[in-house]
């Protein structure tokens, strides 16, 4: 039989070192994949509490808020709620906060004390609230929220034990927990929410407190898919009444939530001496300049694209050695015929073509993670957003934007750091416009015969050809990006909340370690699409086989030459155009 896990959901608001926490809770025990039709992220791990008790984690994405915006904020919502065949109904939730920036973190706090289910609140980053000069009553707050509150250091390791201990009693006796503190909900939100909650009952085995709760954050809700049901309609027609009844319920909501948290705030933290001495916004003052701002951009990204040219050159160079070395070994040691065309020209050109972006791919995840982790990467965006924000691109499409000149794999992979799914798409959609780098030989193969050595300014000539070339890919590009916000991807823009975190040093094991999470995944997932291609390819190069007395070469013979006859008619004019030139 298997063993009964007690599951928790990991939720916190973006940056308050949830993945530092799961990864200090969880150590190597973790499982990385996808939540079923959807691209978001699915990552469970697991530990054993002192008596034995094996906890499972599930990491969800971060968050601000449970009024669900993005389709990675409909998943976190639907998990918590149980809603998700795929996933275990959460028995609680391990609520990260940065306990610096404790007031904001919160909001999110009430809203998931409201679920009724356990809730444990790690105070993270209390290392960086003692530094400011900030001492939180850890009993005080427990008490107010009805929530169990372990202060606690992702980074340093510090309170881990004891969180995993107040998880596994949180559970234990969750008969205790309450409904955390409502806002005062107008009475006829309440109404409404208790209609709801009869639709949503229908059918459904859920504890009564998790429908209970879905039928309030249905009222709450902003956008809504597409897709009709009966609880999404009523709900709408809900909302419309209450907005002709009781204009400004929503704002008000939010007034009362803060002014309760402000409450809690006011009894739990003392400001011990003037601690913060604002740091990070003196740094912000240069970073953020619009001209020394840009210009410290500037040399960053240079650098960054730089060496993911330069630096990965040579280990580049190695493994296209040692795949030829292998190739060579190979070759002498099978008999001529179709397995060795196989293993040679499918499997182990298939294995080479997907490695030899290994160092490209280790490099720009190293400097993304380090951007990430010292907060550098906001100041980016924050910086670029305006610029990128004319063709209705994010300030964070333009790292993965850049990184495409190098090559449009990790380029592309890169656009994980994107939150919104919307400006993911767009991304990843132009990112092949950029020119990359391997398209370099090609062109200037292409320039050197379109301008012959003998023209006056044949260098001037040819360099300006090839800027021309980069420019009219990244105009494409943009100029596509265009159309599809305007077009197929419309929406609001969802640069709204762009958060400035304090500047941070580096944690560079959790740099690392991200580095080698997100390369396995690309050998795991774009290494089995770019191996089975490269074997379908060299089965069409080579099949069928030339017969017996061939004049031609055998390309000509195979499906991919036959096909490049069939096609030949439309192309061969170009060849008159480009002999004439
Ligand atoms: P996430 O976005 O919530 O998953 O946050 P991460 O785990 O990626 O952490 C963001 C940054 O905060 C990283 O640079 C971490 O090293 C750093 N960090 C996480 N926990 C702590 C902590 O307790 N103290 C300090 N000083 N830094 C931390």
């Amino acid at each position: 039989m298997k063993e009964s896990a007690v599951v928790f959901a990991l939720v916190g608001n973006p940056n308050t070192g949830k993945t530092s926490l799961f990864n200090a809770l969880t150590g190597l025990r973790q499982k990385v994949g996808n939540y079923a039709g959807v691209t978001v992220e699915r990552k469970t791990g697991y530990f054993r509490a002192g008596s034995g008790q094996k906890i499972e984690l599930i990491d969800l994405p971060g968050t601000y808020s449970l009024v669900a915006r993005s389709p990675d904020e409909h998943i976190l919502v639907d998990v918590l709620l149980g809603k998700r065949e795929d996933t275990a109904t959460p028995d609680g939730v391990l609520l990260v906060v940065d306990a610096s920036n404790l007031e904001r973190n919160l909001y999110l706090g009430s809203q998931v004390l409201e679920l009724g289910i356990p809730v444990v609140i790690a105070l993270n980053m209390v290392d960086v609230a003692r530094d400011r000069g900030l001492d939180i009553d850890e009993k005080k707050l427990s008490e107010l929220t009805g929530a169990r509150v372990v202060a606690c250091s992702a980074r340093k390791g510090e309170g881990i034990a004891a969180l995993r201990a107040a998880m596994e009693s949180a559970v234990e006796k969750r008969s205790e927990v309450g409904l955390g503190h409502l806002p005062a909900y107008p009475q006829a939100f309440l109404e409404a929410a208790a209609q709801l909650e009869m639709i949503c009952r229908h059918n459904d085995h859920r504890p009564a407190n998790l429908i209970c709760a879905e039928a309030r954050l249905w009222l709450l809700r902003e956008q809504f898919s597409g897709i009709e049901d009966p609880v999404s309609t009523q709900a709408k027609l809900w909302q419309q009444r209450l907005d002709a009844e009781e204009p400004g319920w929503r704002s008000r909501l939010i007034i009362q939530r803060y002014k309760a948290i402000g409450e809690w705030m006011q009894a739990s933290v003392h400001h011990t001496t003037n601690g913060y001495p604002g740091r990070s916004q003196a740094v912000d003052r240069i970073l953020l300049h619009p001209v020394w701002g840009m210009i410290i951009l500037g040399v960053f990204m240079v650098t960054l694209f730089y060496s993911i040219f330069s630096l990965a050159e040579t280990p580049m160079e190695w493994i296209d050695l040692g795949i030829g070395v292998a190739s060579g070994v190979l070759s002498e040691a099978l008999p001529e015929g179709a397995i060795r065309g196989l293993v040679v020209d499918g499997v182990l050109a298939g294995v080479g073509a997907v490695v030899i972006f290994l160092p490209q791919i280790l490099l720009l995840f190293f400097f993304i993670g380090l951007f990430e982790s010292t907060g550098y990467m906001a100041r980016a965006a924050f910086l670029l957003d305006r610029l990128m924000g004319k063709v209705g691109l994010h300030g964070r499409s333009f790292i993965p934007l850049l990184s495409s000149y190098a090559c449009a794999v990790p380029g592309i992979m890169a656009t994980r750091t994107i939150d919104s799914a919307r400006d993911r798409m767009v991304t990843i959609l132009i990112a092949p416009f950029m020119t990359c780098s391997a398209r370099l030989p090609v062109y200037l193969m292409v320039i050197g015969l379109l301008i012959p050595t003998t023209v006056s300014h044949a260098a001037l000539l040819k360099a300006g050809l090839l800027f021309g070339l980069y420019v009219m890919g990244a105009i494409a590009a943009f100029g596509c990006a265009y159309l599809i916000r305007k077009t197929l991807l419309r929406g609001r823009d969802s640069s709204m909340i762009l958060e400035l975190p304090p500047y941070r040093l580096p944690g560079l094991t959790h740099v690392v370690r991200e580095m080698w999470q997100r390369a396995w995944q690309f050998l795991q997932r774009a290494g089995t699409i770019i191996f089975v291609f490269s074997l379908v390819l060299w089965f069409l190069l080579h099949f069928p086989a030339p017969p017996e007395d061939a004049t031609e070469s055998p390309l000509q013979y195979s499906f991919a030459g036959r096909a490049g006859q069939a096609v030949e008619p439309i192309f061969s004019p170009w060849d008159t155009i480009g002999a004439s030139i």
